[in-house]
């Protein structure tokens, strides 16, 4: 989820480029019941983000080559997704070692997501911190009280840090925002 956040000693920047992936997540296919984690092309920053907001892990590492996308989606067991045509002519996807989906690259970012989890039939989770996709744990005012803002401390009840990034975020008006259109999200899929 994004929502308000602050980072210690960094000013708030919700779209710089990301922090190259995590190499420590775990391998998904240890978990046969886990829900479906994904590989962003260089392009689709945005909808990583947003698979994350919905409740998804979601790669993306700016600038990544197709070759390293592929081989990071056949290592991690990740669906690839990608608005770039020949990556599909690749031989891991085309011999369907790696899952990949064509995504519309024009698309509003929030039709791009609904498109992915229609296409794979899955539902809105609870959010996932939308800069990393680390699990959010809700965490005691008294734990954050020096990282976030003494107003949005008062006005605020609850407060969640990333288990992965640290980064403490809160329902605020950018939240508000954002699970405005998840709730859409979750409808139009409910219509499907
Ligand atoms: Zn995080």
């Amino acid at each position: 989820m994004g929502g308000e956040r602050r980072e210690r000693g960094s000013s708030d920047a919700p779209h710089a480029p990301h922090a190259p992936h995590a190499p420590d997540t775990p391998d998904p296919r240890a978990e046969a019941d886990a829900p479906p984690r994904f590989a962003c092309d260089a392009m689709l920053g945005g909808l990583a983000r947003w698979l994350r907001a919905l409740g998804y892990e979601a790669a993306f590492e700016h600038g990544i080559e197709d070759a390293a996308l592929v081989a990071r989606a056949a290592d991690t067991g990740a669906i690839l997704l990608s608005s770039d045509r020949p990556l599909f002519e690749r031989r891991a996807v085309r011999a369907g070692e790696v899952r990949a989906l064509f995504v519309p690259r024009h698309a509003p970012v929030h039709e791009q997501a609904t498109f992915v989890l229609r296409a794979f039939e899955l539902d809105v989770r609870p959010p996932r911190c939308m800069r990393c996709g680390g699990a959010l744990v809700e965490a005691p005012r008294e734990d954050v009280r020096d990282e976030v803002p003494p107003r949005s401390l008062r006005a605020y009840a609850l407060f969640y840090r990333c288990a992965r990034c640290r980064g403490v975020f809160w329902h605020g008006t950018h939240w508000a925002r954002i699970e405005a259109e998840r709730l859409e999200i979750a409808r139009q899929l409910a219509a499907r």
